[in-house]
């Protein structure tokens, strides 16, 4: 029998259908939640993802608002953006899309960001409830994952969990979540001497890494759990035909697109050794901002006093 597919558009589905109900229940009784996301510049990546959550929030029936400062947008100026943002009451949640230009100060604006409408979970006071196991925002990519291995009935409490990454935004904040759901969890990064053995004692293996096809076959425990959080691009025949083989139909979606998206981890060769894997496109992918419309409703909910702050914000 082949690996299980763990489909992460089927579980974006499920979050969004279930909260569907929850907005028109605030729209209805209170208000409509509102979501604001600040865009500096012109980077066409962050356009993309911008479009795509602003969609989402179209779907569900949320408010957004976009804000969009040009590239020479200095620090200050962005933090009399947030700040104005903080104040307004319509706005349940507020999302800086990173990166921000060189020259900004990224850290102080992300800083500036109301804890109780930090939806992307990045502020030092989430991050602190994170790291305690008390409630607050987390970080939307871990925690689809979190919600795609429970969906699918994957075990968690004892098992052995290998993030690869240790960013504050995957790889840090996926380590903590599996380790609450009292999984035994390494963390390896750019200086682990033996990436390979590592991840080989892996239940449960997180690629967090950013490096096409990095994790192989002679990575995964036979039957492993591999999630693969990353998103490459190979742009060159000859990287595609190493990956793929030659005359794999890939070659066409190369003509086609200009690129190929591939994760971290080695799309043939998971598919043949895991238990179960997320593919890309089509595993984490949908599940961030399936996370990002599910930290909204709950950032409204707390704030019109539907859900109580203390145990769920
Ligand atoms: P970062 O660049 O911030 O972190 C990458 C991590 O990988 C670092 O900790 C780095 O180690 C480690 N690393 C780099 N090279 C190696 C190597 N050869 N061996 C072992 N570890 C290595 O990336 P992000 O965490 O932001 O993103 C990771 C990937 O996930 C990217 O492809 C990104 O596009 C994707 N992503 C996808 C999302 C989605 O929704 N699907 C959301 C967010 C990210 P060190 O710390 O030592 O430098």
């Amino acid at each position: 029998m082949g690996a299980r597919i763990l489909d992460g558009r089927r579980v974006r589905d499920e979050i969004l259908a279930e909260l569907k109900p929850r907005v028109a229940a605030l729209s209805a009784e209170r208000r409509v939640p509102g979501l604001a996301v600040v865009l500096v510049g012109h980077n066409p990546a962050s356009e993309i993802y911008v479009r795509s959550k602003v969609k989402a929030c179209e779907e569900l029936g949320i408010y957004s608002e976009q804000v969009t400062p040009g590239d020479n947008v200095t620090t200050g100026e962005l933090l009399g953006i947030v700040e104005g943002l903080n104040q307004r009451p319509e706005i349940d949640g507020i999302l800086i899309q990173t990166p921000l230009p060189r020259h900004v100060d990224s850290r102080a604006v992300l800083n500036s960001v109301r804890p109780d409408k930090d939806v992307d979970g990045f502020h030092p006071y989430n991050v602190g409830n994170l790291v305690a196991g008390a409630p607050g925002f987390r970080a939307c990519t871990p925690a689809g994952i979190m919600e795609l291995l429970r969906r699918y009935e994957i075990p968690i409490a004892g098992r052995h969990a290998v993030v690869v990454g240790r960013s504050d935004i995957v790889g840090k904040p996926m380590a903590l979540l599996l380790l609450h759901q009292n999984a035994t969890v390494t963390i390896c990064h750019s200086r682990t001497p033996d990436l390979a053995a590592e991840c080989r004692r892996a239940d449960i293996l997180v690629a967090a890494v950013g490096r096409p096809a990095l994790i192989r076959a002679d990575f995964i425990q036979p039957g492993a759990t591999v999630i693969d959080v990353g998103m490459n691009r190979l742009d060159t025949a000859e990287a595609v035909e190493a990956v793929f083989g030659a005359g794999s139909p890939k070659l066409a979606a190369l003509a086609k697109n200009g690129s190929v998206l591939i994760g971290d981890v080695h799309p043939v060769e998971v598919a043949e050794r895991a238990g179960a894997y997320t593919p890309v496109p089509g595993g984490v992918g949908p599940l961030t901002i399936a996370m990002l419309m599910s930290n909204t409703v709950r950032a409204a909910e707390c704030r019109l006093g539907v859900r109580a702050r203390q145990t769920a914000c």
